[in-house]
């Protein structure tokens, strides 16, 4: 595989941004070698500037969910540019967006739309501290909320990858109001709760953990944490930037029926665009400014670029919801190859599951919480993703993240990918 156009342009990189990214997962860190620069992409396939094609596990961190390039939100996209970039000011499609997203996530009954899941996150946790008067939060080890100072606290994905699941920079003021608990533990949420009494905002989880690696609430965790947010009058925020509408059409709060009071949105609300967005409770969205105290803006936040993007394919989803019985099917039968590939191997390493998200985790130990996902041996799971690469096949290049499905992939693909997993795993055992 010849990358020389990647590396001369990484080098090139390294001389004028940090590290040579935009985003420090990209630059390969965990997995050795260079970044491959991605020049176009296209249904299930990425190109790379060396001419090199690529299935895609990854669908730009989650977005695209139809595959690359669709028609439907391309085609929206260049109506809209027609009719200028940003105005600053309300449009008819924001309203649309809004009551889209309000149809479709059961628990949202007022949505405020960001740029990106960091906004949408940092907006919800200051909302949920303004609403109710009360200073800390709790969050769950391993799970990533975005980069605001709240959340790099214990903080998965890129975060865990860089080493740096504490960030320098974030004061002791702010880390003091970021409690932590295992997730999957009610047990320490309790301790947490009793310890800190009438002065916790809110909870904040990923109700299907995507940061740390696939991670699934056990049974029962995610309603038990719903009783004691109600009990103790705690705002339940779930951040579904990762599983809104693409684990349901109204995410897991709608697959596994727990309402959260706020939930942030990101990803493929956006088609591809830079969108996130918050939203809950009337009452307690009421609470934003201009309708509230709590202040937040964005002078392009709702711009008719993305939301035309947002909106095509959120229509795409409500009204087809053959969509979701393809993502289920495609995820099974990916998973379903890859266990029989392990089987054969005599392997019994770990994958985790749940529709179109799942991880593979290099370690015999059941992953339920960040501590167990770090069992995994990730020098392995380097060698996999090169292993793969060399095969066509495009990973999240961290052991601590999720791969995500799109319906561009046909059932070729899933053979092709199938059989580079079964020759990834036995060129980095045997050999
Ligand atoms: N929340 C979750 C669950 C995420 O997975 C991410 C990003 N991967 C974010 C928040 C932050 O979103 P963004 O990168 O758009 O700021």
């Amino acid at each position: 595989m010849q990358t020389t156009n990647s590396h001369t342009l990484f080098n090139q990189a390294k001389q004028y941004i940090p590290g040579g990214v935009n985003s420090p997962v990209r630059a390969f860190r965990a997995v050795g070698g260079n970044p491959l620069f991605i020049k176009s992409a296209k249904g299930a396939y990425l190109y790379d500037e060396d001419g090199n094609s690529y299935i895609e596990l990854i669908n730009s961190w989650g977005p695209m969910v139809l595959g690359h390039a669709h028609e439907l939100i391309e085609n929206a996209v260049k109506e809209a540019v027609s009719s200028s970039l940003s105005f600053g000011a309300p449009t008819r499609k924001e309203v649309e967006m809004a009551e889209l997203i309000v149809s479709m996530v059961p628990s949202v009954e007022k949505v405020r739309m960001v740029n990106s899941g960091t906004e949408a996150c940092m907006s919800a946790i200051r909302l949920a501290r303004g609403y109710t008067g009360r200073e800390k939060i709790i969050k769950f080890e391993g799970c990533y909320h975005g980069h605001g100072d709240s959340f790099l606290i214990a903080a998965g994905s890129g975060a865990i990858t860089m080493g740096v699941p504490d960030s320098p920079g974030v004061t002791k003021g702010v880390a003091n109001d970021t409690l932590t608990a295992p997730y999957n533990d009610l047990e320490a949420v309790q301790t947490l709760i009793e310890a800190n009494p009438k002065n916790i905002a809110a909870i904040i989880i990923e109700p299907v953990a995507g940061n740390m690696g696939l991670v699934l609430p056990k049974n029962g965790f995610l309603e038990v944490l719903r009783d004691l947010c109600t009990q103790h009058g705690i705002l339940l925020i779930f951040d579904e930037v990762m599983t809104g509408f693409r684990l349901a059409k109204g995410g897991v709060q709608e697959r596994f029926d727990i309402m959260p009071d706020l939930t942030t949105l990101g990803k493929i609300i956006g088609g591809g665009m830079p969108v996130g967005a918050y939203g809950g409770k009337k009452e307690i969205m009421d609470f934003v400014s201009p309708a509230g105290p709590v202040y937040q803006a964005g002078t392009l936040s709702g711009n008719p670029i993305a939301m035309s993007a947002g909106l095509a394919m959120l229509r795409h989803l409500n009204t087809q919801p053959e969509v979701y019985s393809q993502l289920e099917s495609i995820g099974g039968k990916l998973v379903a190859g890859f266990k029989e590939n392990l089987k054969k191997l005599g392997l019994n390493y770990t994958i985790n599951h749940i529709g179109s998200m799942f991880s593979i985790f290099f370690t015999d130990q059941e992953v339920y919480d960040f501590e167990t996902a770090k069992s995994s041996d990730t020098v392995l799971f380097g060698k996999y993703f090169q292993a793969m690469l060399k095969r066509g096949v495009y990973l999240a290049p961290s052991q601590y993240e999720s791969l995500f499905l799109s319906t561009a992939l046909t059932d070729e693909h899933i053979e092709k990918i199938v059989h580079a997993n079964y020759e990834s795993l036995e060129e980095i055992l045997v050999k």
